[in-house]
């Protein structure tokens, strides 16, 4: 078995746009744009950026939960390497028992009109053969997998607070013992105080289960305490991947100083040495030409107008460090402290 589990390469996802009255396509939103990214068996990836640079569209493409446009998704499981965007209706099916999804709105992701028992028992009844006895079974061991109490099981959803919701969201999606979850901003809905009961029970659950998380966030605080490595997501590319330590401590692309340098700072009279990221997003259906950053770039030059950076590694060999930016190398960047 190789030490990646998955491998995204040119993995693309573009929107049409439609206008006029006859609806003809006129142009395309390029949410997700030839995205090289690998992810490695047992650890939690981090995928952040703002909103709308296309982190969620990422994870859901993996999941083939829309349909990508374009690129591989090389899945390397046990028993061998399967390309998930070419798998047809039933393949897909069975692949779907190893990649789940938590999802970010607890309040949203559940049904309403759905005893618990019957969310959690869901994948198992649609994707497992088993009988009513063995599947409760498996229902009481997961809710008390994630710390909820097995008299909960013919409770609807609304009598749960946020963070309970969110437990049996991450239950669903362990029910088939996936290897890979996408944690698609699964706090940001919760109160801070119930945030760090859910993280570390993601935690603990991976160390008990061995499961690989590419864990989607914009709360650089969160990504901090619980990935492994980074990457980072400007308009549908990947700028910046690193170990954790070093993409904050050391950043090599502007925009992701730029990033760090707008979290908020406990101490409102600390003076932030570097500029906070200017003006918006650019539109991802019109792209701006060369770095797509350059616009709001503290350190553009002419050639950052004209041509387009390669995602490259700057670090070592043994330590990869991969930037999209012409001068990584010179540039001295500020991290966090
Ligand atoms: Fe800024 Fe140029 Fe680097 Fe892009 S390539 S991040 S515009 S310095």
């Amino acid at each position: 078995m190789t030490e990646n589990l998955l491998e995204l390469r040119k993995l693309s996802k573009h929107f049409p746009i439609h206008s006029g009255l006859a609806r003809r396509v006129t142009g395309e939103v390029r949410a997700v744009d030839d995205v090289d990214l690998i992810i490695k068996r047992g650890e939690t990836l981090g995928l952040v950026g703002e909103s709308g640079c296309g982190k969620s569209t990422t994870g859901r493409a993996i999941l083939r939960a829309i349909e990508p446009t374009s690129g591989e998704i090389l899945f390397h499981g046990k028993d061998g390497t399967v390309d998930v965007a070419q798998l047809g209706r039933t393949d897909l099916k069975q692949i779907r028992r190893r990649m789940q999804m938590v999802f970010q709105d607890p309040y949203a992701s559940l049904n309403p009109r759905m005893r618990v028992e019957e969310i959690i028992a869901e994948p198992l009844i649609c994707l497992e053969r088993m009988s009513r006895g063995d599947r409760r079974d498996r229902v009481v061991e997961l809710l008390e997998l994630v710390g909820l109490n097995s008299q909960y099981l013919a409770r609807y959803p609304h009598t749960f607070s946020g963070g309970q919701r969110q437990r049996i969201g991450i239950a669903r999606a362990l029910a088939l013992a996936p290897e890979f979850v996408v944690c698609d901003e699964p706090v940001s809905a919760l109160d801070v105080s119930v945030q760090a009961q859910v993280l570390n029970l993601l935690i603990e659950l991976q160390q008990r289960l061995g499961t690989t998380y590419l864990f989607i966030s914009h709360d650089l605080g969160v990504i901090e305490h619980l990935c492994d490595r980074v990457a980072v997501m400007y308009l549908g590319r990947i700028v910046e991947v690193a170990d954790t330590e070093a993409l904050l401590r050391t950043p090599k692309m502007p925009y992701v100083e730029a990033l760090l340098a707008s979290v908020p700072h406990a101490d409102p009279h600390a003076v932030t040495a570097h500029a906070i990221v200017r003006g918006e997003i650019a539109d991802p259906a019109n792209r701006p030409t060369g770095c797509a950053f350059h616009p709001r770039c503290a350190y553009a030059t002419d050639v950052c107008r004209s041509v387009a950076p390669e995602l490259r590694n700057v670090g070592t060999r043994s330590n990869p460090h991969l930037a999209a930016c012409h001068f990584s190398e010179t540039l001295q960047l500020n991290g966090v402290a």
